[in-house]
């Protein structure tokens, strides 16, 4: 019989955020750089973690509310060149908490890994009394070693969300994620991950979906998407001024809308007939509830499609991708 060697590598993939942040006091845990200390640093701030099969690699070292097309495009190369080595487990990557269910949307829907992508992140700097960062991240090794986990999920204080429903729900407080209605997927107890439905069983197929990568990686932007909310006393003003902009510089065309609609996805009249008017020159307008919890139900009668239960920026970047594949027929 043939012996394979088993995956044993987890490679940790550095991109900034709190986790690696610095504050000049220890006490403040909010005056703080994001984005400071090597990922090589935080591995080896977790003494546990010392003596297991781990590689480190700095992707960038932002802080997550300036993230670029840029880094995910050279993030999701990294991701899928070390998936596709047979000898590594899973990939973990340190992230902001800002855009990191953005983060985790772009990679879940771009490469559709069939083996554990595990973003994680903190809440304190690196720097803290107490700082959260390195309890996530042995937490998220932990859940990288799962054999049986396929996709893009994230690690926080303890629970486990899939790419698709976390969201961060919190400014502050440690929990800072949550799944909504769908509730975290499980959780991480000394060392050991619990999952409260039990996993999918494996499909086959390629590790990552070279396919929509290469398309990706080929790309120079996004196609430029707007998320604008509906509201008390909403116009049409700034879809207006998204359309003139147009006008007076093509680069910098919209493409699509993402309406962050009221409760089940209706919309302010006059915003509406805006929208219409963006919708009839060619621009892909998509609905999405503003709610924090719930999707929008369909049944309503609206001239804009919507979004699916994602949330309004998963929503503008499953339109963004959209139009991208549009683009390459
Ligand atoms: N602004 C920080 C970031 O997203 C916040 C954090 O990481 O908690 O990088």
């Amino acid at each position: 019989m043939v012996q394979t060697k088993k995956a044993s590598i987890r490679v940790i993939l550095g991109t900034g955020g709190t986790i690696a942040g610095r504050a000049t006091a220890m006490a403040d845990n909010v005056g703080y750089v994001a984005g400071e200390v090597a990922v090589s640093d935080l591995l080896a701030a977790v003494p546990p973690l010392a003596g297991l099969a781990l590689e480190a690699e700095q992707i960038a070292q932002v802080d997550s509310k300036d993230m670029t097309f840029a880094i995910w495009r050279q993030l999701a190369l990294r991701v899928a060149h070390h998936l596709e080595r047979a000898e590594v487990q899973g990939v973990v990557i340190t992230h902001g908490t800002d855009t990191l269910e953005e983060t985790a949307w772009f990679l879940q829907s771009v490469l559709q890994p069939r083996k554990p992508v595990v973003m994680t992140c903190a809440m304190r700097p690196a720097t803290a009394m107490v700082p959260d960062g390195p309890q996530n991240l042995l937490d998220a090794v932990a859940v990288a070693g799962s054999e049986d986990l396929v996709g893009v999920v994230v690690v926080c204080a303890g629970q486990v969300h899939r790419a698709e429903h976390v969201a961060k729900v919190h400014s502050y407080r440690l929990d800072a994620f949550g799944s909504g209605d769908a509730g975290p997927m499980g959780c991480v107890e000394e060392g050991g991950v619990r999952w409260f439905h039990g996993l999918p069983p494996a499909q086959g197929g390629a590790v990552v979906n070279r396919f929509q990568l290469d398309r990706v990686a080929s790309a120079a932007v996004l196609p430029r998407v707007a998320v604008i909310t509906s509201h008390a006393d909403s116009d049409g003003a700034v879809v207006e001024g998204l359309l003139m902009l147009a006008e007076q510089d093509p680069t910098r065309r919209v493409r699509g809308i993402v309406v962050a609609a009221t409760g089940n996805g209706t919309v302010h009249v006059a915003l509406e007939k805006a929208l219409l008017q963006a919708q009839a020159s060619g621009v892909r307008v998509v609905r999405a509830t503003r709610c924090a919890r719930g999707r929008v139900i369909p049944g309503v009668r609206s001239s804009f499609p919507d979004s699916a239960g994602l949330s309004p920026v998963k929503a503008r970047l499953a339109l963004a991708l959209d139009l991208m594949a549009e683009d390459s027929l």
